[in-house]
């Protein structure tokens, strides 16, 4: 096969095929574009603005680390004057997040930023092995996806800073969109497709620069820069549900490349058109599912994205043109996995108008919720009740 030319300088040789349009690309062409588009997003949003402290919600997985590298690249290109850190949650799973976690002191040096750990067992009393040891695997996600959106916050909180960025990207919203359409939740999917979420009530905002950036695409633009990340897998299952709508996406795109863009902009004209207005900022929920493993690789199907990771770590770069992988299996879906939250159990049944949720404040830890307890404070109740009989 003879060698392809770069569609955009049409000098050197292409080396990518970009998942999202299949246009063939050089190595430094895809960067430039990858990174325009992501300072597109930025302005166009008006993200963020001069002088601002901005937090970025860092695991050490391929997502938060190429936000981090990106932004600092933006930040300095395009003088946005943002003050930025990288704030990381230490989820207390021996094995997976103590190495992460040394990949984000890594990063901390080698983009200059300050960084902050926060830990599960300080805020919440539990680490995340403590919650499997006592709840078994089934459902740990969700947990885990709860205590970590109230974590960042905290985090956020005690540096003095009101906007956390994080590194979900189109696959993620994506799925979010078509979860919450199965559900027929259609509230839930407004909140989910919202680049910003947070900032009027809630005091720390929440922001998804990469909201338009393909899985694919962030793992190329990872490998062409080469970028420090973690790459082994949570050894915690992801939530099955969210494993069935990844699948489905991944199908779709098989037959047409700009399905998870298509779903993700579907998601905004329905959100448009949904009676939430002003309800962005609910803590709970993004908790579910959304960023739960956050970091690096569950996203994909079964080891999709490790075999992609891999060929392109395996191939010379100018020969990685091909970027398709096939899906060598579809995860086990079982329903006892999904756990259920009390945001659900309000839900009827019976079709009918959309309703409209108020938000309060939790009793117990004051953190906004729609419910009387926030989800944090209910899982939390519902594993002490759990505990084991030890003392810590
Ligand atoms: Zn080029
Ligand atoms: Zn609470």
């Amino acid at each position: 096969m003879p060698p392809t030319t770069c569609v955009r300088c049409q000098a050197n040789k292409a080396v990518v095929k970009r998942p999202k349009n299949h246009h063939k690309l050089c190595r430094e062409c895809f960067i430039t574009v990858f990174e325009d588009e992501v300072h597109h997003t930025i302005i166009s949003s008006k993200l963020f603005y001069p002088g601002e402290k901005v937090a970025i919600g860092a695991s050490g997985g391929k997502d938060s680390t190429v936000l981090a590298s990106v932004l600092k690249t933006l930040n300095e290109r395009h003088k946005y004057e943002l003050d930025l850190v990288l704030l990381s949650i230490d989820e207390g799973i021996k094995g997976y997040r103590d190495d992460s976690l040394e990949t984000v002191k890594r990063n901390a040096v080698q983009y200059d930023m300050p960084l902050k750990i926060v830990g599960y067992d300080e805020l919440y009393g539990w680490t995340m092995d403590q919650v499997v040891e006592t709840i078994g695997k089934k459902g740990n996600c969700t947990y885990c996806g709860v205590f970590r959106r109230q974590a960042l916050d905290r985090g956020a909180k005690t540096l003095g800073i009101k906007h956390v960025v994080t590194g979900h990207n189109a696959d993620d919203v994506a799925e979010t969109v078509l979860m919450n359409l199965l559900r027929g939740d259609l509230p839930r999917l407004s909140r989910s497709t919202s680049i910003v979420t947070g900032g009027s009530l809630n005091d720390v905002k929440r922001s998804k620069p990469l909201k338009y950036a393909y899985e694919k695409e962030i793992v190329l633009y990872a490998h062409h820069k080469k970028l420090d990340y973690f790459s082994t897998e949570c050894i915690y299952s992801p939530e099955a549900f969210r494993g069935t709508a990844r699948s489905l996406i991944k199908n779709l795109e098989k037959v047409r490349p700009s399905a998870i863009l298509d779903i993700v902009r579907s998601g905004e004209d329905m959100a448009r058109l949904t009676p939430d207005k002003g309800q962005g900022a609910c803590a709970c929920d993004e908790g579910e599912g959304m960023g739960g493993c956050g970091s690096a690789n569950a996203r994909m199907p079964g080891n999709e994205l490790a075999q992609m990771e891999a060929s392109t770590r395996d191939q010379p770069s100018d020969n990685g043109l091909e970027t398709e992988i096939t899906s060598n299996g579809t995860p086990k879906v079982n329903e006892d996995d999904v756990v259920k939250l009390p945001v659900r159990q309000r839900r009827s049944k019976e079709p009918g108008p959309v309703q409209l949720q108020t938000l309060g404040k939790c009793v117990k830890c004051g953190y906004m919720s729609s419910q009387a307890m926030c989800q944090a404070c209910t899982l939390l109740e519902n594993l002490n009740k759990n505990r084991p009989e030890i003392s810590i």
